[in-house]
């Protein structure tokens, strides 16, 4: 039984996550937009306009590559604030500060960023993460078989996904995803391991800094990514 419920409860997680009516992501991405604008002291932007459309262009280009079911409301904001920084929340969302756009030696970078965001999205690891962690929640929604108990959740949605952060599954499954993209369009991995050494001498990346965060060390991220291109390329 133990063992049934430790190994089930990320599958039932998924499982409901993605079947979720989309009001129930679009209420915690509003809310939750709301409290990371104060928690990590979001401000507008300072990037030139034009430089923001054109990022925000490609960004809808790889959004359509890499979720081409792409039932999400895709978009990108960008804000001022004292950390290189992003995130995704759950309905599409995807945060960028300027600081790590400055980080970045070139677009490249700043879109393998945003691929290993769209993976966040489009695996729903947010809610995924919120519902694994609120085990209560969802036995409840299991054994009643109705999912508007997680949209009853609703208030409390935002503030458990500020604090729950992903798993190191979900960060190298975001990963993987972004390198999948950046392979197959010939770019390689290599732009975004870059921005990930350059973004933290101290090791950690974050999306939302300490929110939504509990990234696997740099390094080992940065060595994970090179074995896995290694890999693609064996298999052609
Ligand atoms: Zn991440």
């Amino acid at each position: 039984m133990a063992v049934g419920y430790i190994w089930g409860l990320p599958i039932a997680a998924k499982h409901i996550a993605m079947r979720l009516p989309p009001k129930v992501a679009e209420v915690t991405t509003e809310q939750a937009r709301y409290l990371f604008t104060n928690m990590l002291d979001l401000k507008d932007s300072k990037l030139p306009v034009k430089r923001r459309q054109k990022i925000s262009a490609k960004f809808q280009e790889i959004a359509v590559a890499m979720d081409p079911g792409n039932k999400h409301n895709y978009r990108l904001e960008f804000f001022a604030a004292p950390i290189p920084n992003a995130f995704a929340l759950p309905d599409g969302l995807v945060c960028i500060t300027d600081k790590l756009i400055e980080k970045a030696k070139n677009n490249r970078e700043v879109y393998g960023v945003l691929a290993h965001e769209i993976v966040h999205v489009r695996e729903q690891h947010g809610l995924r993460s919120v519902l694994q962690n609120s085990a209560v929640f969802l036995i409840w929604t299991l054994m009643t078989g109705d999912i508007s108990t997680v949209a009853g959740m609703g208030s409390a949605l935002p503030a458990m996904l500020a604090q729950t952060g992903y798993s190191r599954g979900f960060e190298q499954e975001a990963d993987f995803g972004a390198a999948d993209y950046m392979i197959k369009i010939g770019w390689g991995t290599k732009p975004l391991s870059n921005i990930l050494q350059r973004m933290d001498p101290e090791q950690h990346f974050g999306d939302a800094e300490e929110a939504l965060s509990s990234h696997p060390l740099t390094g080992n991220r940065v060595k994970t990514l090179e074995d896995y291109e290694k890999s693609k390329q064996q298999t052609h």
